[in-house]
């Protein structure tokens, strides 16, 4: 091993707080990989969580495993150094579980480069009862996991809180012996699924024929999600500075979303919407800054993370006590229709100097094609509120190729982006100087489990010509910047959250050749069938098989309403069962 890549990794530990170190010699020890660097993987609420709920139980060590900074490589390669864990500086390979944690899909590739970087085969079929067991978990996976199917034994399909006990319960229970009695014993806990016990076919056209369980495994795999969100508190456990949030305590204040925004996948599998007791929130945010607080990690923000924090009832009573006792509040977007003037103020006071809102679409009329249900006055009355608040920039989130979009809507963003520049400036002109508004703008990918995964991307040059238009017709007005995602990045995360198990040639072709393009190429996958081709009510999804509780004929319903423009009004829990979830 390095001996550089060994004293990086102690230093590291040195600079944290709240890092677990427990002696080996647990009944079950886990590798918790995280396929991005330590930078990424730290900022990651849901990755911490994990660890923490791991490292809770007196009989399983868990330590962290990251893809290596790219500055590191060489000398990996240089040295032969196998990846290691950070607590130990362990191999892999010495590992009973590796568990991979993975919120984004353009992870996917990374996670194979560390299994290949640990000397473990990739395939599932190739790896017997001498390897590892590979495990993966997080958002993705309950998305639509069958695009890494096959490099995965088992994947944990719901909230680590609701599954994670369980799992290592029967894991110890069950691991001595043929990997495949182990697996079938770990595929009876509710919300493990292991892909190869179900046998996938297709029709000659490319579409899913059938998806059938090959033994005594469930025809459908539950979400598991926590009931009592109070009873296991989501919070920073590590504080370390070499991270995105450096000096910030990130805290979930509520978890899921009612609102129903079409597009937008937090807001049907996190069903239903679970709100935490303001109280409970401090005391937690009390009894980590003590573990927070020492020299070399400097905490004075308070990261409240929810899919809407405006909407979360209790707001300003939570803000209120954290501003009193000298500490800074940071959110991430804001609603336009729920944001209040207690909460603009404690963001001023945070030395908030941007308020983001996400208006998504430039005209109301594709707002309630996706459902927002945000009016153009809501728009300008929020960018008023915190101009008078004295926060003068605002960051705009749209999106652009949705269903039913036309070219009125394109103009739409152009319009309203010069009408919020208008009010900006009669608001600020007193102020002396104007605040800047940014356009973050990224191209629409229709995602399972929402009411648009029937959807068609849109074509990559379309949404090129479109970004263009918008950009240079606000080439000219100053104060106004349009920042946007590549559209070749998006038909990749189309692909990859949107494919099936054929698509993992793709993965395996981008790690052998080194490039997603050549990887495309040399895989020979025809990928636009899964980017650009509209999906048929009656057809066989192939994340179908995920039972969230949601009802498909509630989704196909919410997506005619969409092409109706029908706005449908928040969620109820628990008085409403309309979408089969409560
Ligand atoms: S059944 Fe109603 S309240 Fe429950 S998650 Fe579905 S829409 Fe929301």
């Amino acid at each position: 091993m390095s001996r550089k890549l060994k004293e990086k990794a102690v230093h590291r530990l040195s600079s944290e707080k709240g890092t677990v170190i427990k002696r080996w010699g647990r009944k079950v020890t886990v590798a918790l990989v995280y396929p991005n660097t330590y930078y990424v993987g730290m900022s990651n609420l849901g990755y911490q969580q994990v660890y923490y709920l791991l490292n809770q139980r007196e009989d399983t060590l868990c330590e962290r495993v990251f893809l290596p900074d790219r500055e590191d490589m060489d000398e990996y390669q240089r040295t032969g150094t196998q990846i290691f864990s950070l607590e130990s500086q362990r191999p892999l390979r010495d590992f009973d579980i590796i568990a991979f944690s993975i919120p984004f899909e353009n992870d996917y590739l990374n996670a194979l480069k560390i299994l290949e970087m640990g000397n473990i085969p990739l395939m599932a079929a190739e790896r017997s009862e001498e390897h590892p067991l590979v495990i993966a978990g997080g958002v993705t996976t309950f998305l639509n996991p069958e695009p890494i199917a096959d490099f995965i034994d088992l994947f944990l399909i719901g909230e680590g809180e609701e599954v994670v006990n369980q799992f290592i319960d029967s894991f110890i229970k069950n691991s001595n012996g043929d990997k495949q009695e182990m697996l079938s014993s770990l595929s009876k806990v509710e919300g493990a699924y292991v892909p190869s016990f179900y046998q996938v076919a297709y029709k000659e056209n490319g579409e899913m024929e059938s998806f059938l369980p090959k033994g005594k495994v469930p025809k459908k795999v539950k979400r598991r999600w926590i009931r009592d969100i109070d009873s296991a508190p989501t919070i920073s456990r590590i504080f370390a500075h070499d991270t995105e949030f450096s000096g910030m305590q990130l805290v979930e204040i509520s978890r899921g979303c009612g609102r129903g925004c079409r597009f937008c996948t937090a807001g049907f599998i996190y069903l239903p919407p679970r709100i935490r007791n303001p109280k409970k929130i401090l005391n937690d945010i009390s009894g980590q800054w003590s573990v927070a607080s020492g020299k070399s990690t400097h905490i004075e923000k308070v990261g409240l993370v929810s899919a809407a924090v405006s909407d979360y009832p209790f707001i300003n009573s939570l803000c209120a006590p954290l501003i009193a006792k000298g500490k800074k509040v940071s959110v991430s977007s804001l609603r336009m229709d729920s944001t209040t003037d207690e909460l603009v103020d404690a963001l001023k006071n945070s030395g908030h100097k941007t308020m983001t809102f996400a208006p998504e679409a430039g005209t109301e009329r594709l707002r309630n094609v996706i459902n927002k249900g945000i009016s153009e006055d809501d728009i300008l009355k929020s960018v008023e509120m915190a101009i008078s608040r004295g926060i003068l920039n605002a960051k705009l989130y749209f999106l652009i190729g949705l269903p039913a979009e036309t070219d009125d809507d394109i103009e739409g963003i152009v319009k309203l982006a010069k009408r919020i520049k208008k009010e900006v400036l009669a608001l600020t002109k007193e102020a002396g100087r104007i605040g800047t508004i940014t356009l973050s703008i990224n191209p629409f990918i229709p995602k399972p489990w929402t009411p648009f995964q029937w959807s068609p991307m849109e074509d990559v040059k379309s949404l090129g010509n479109k970004l263009g238009c918008i950009k240079g017709a606000l080439k000219k007005e100053g104060n106004i910047e349009v920042n946007h995602e590549n559209p070749k990045d998006s038909y990749l995360q189309a692909l990859l959250s949107r494919g099936d198990r054929r698509v993992g040639r793709v993965i395996r072709k981008a790690l052998e050749t080194g490039s997603w393009s050549r990887g495309i190429k040399d895989s020979q996958v025809d990928t636009d069938f899964y980017v650009y081709r509209i999906r048929n009510k009656g057809e066989i999804l192939h994340w179908d098989f995920i039972y969230h509780g949601i009802e498909k004929g509630y989704l196909w319903k919410e997506y005619e309403r969409a092409l109706k423009g029908k706005f449908t009004p928040p969620c109820n829990p628990p008085k409403c069962h309309r979408c089969g979830v409560c």
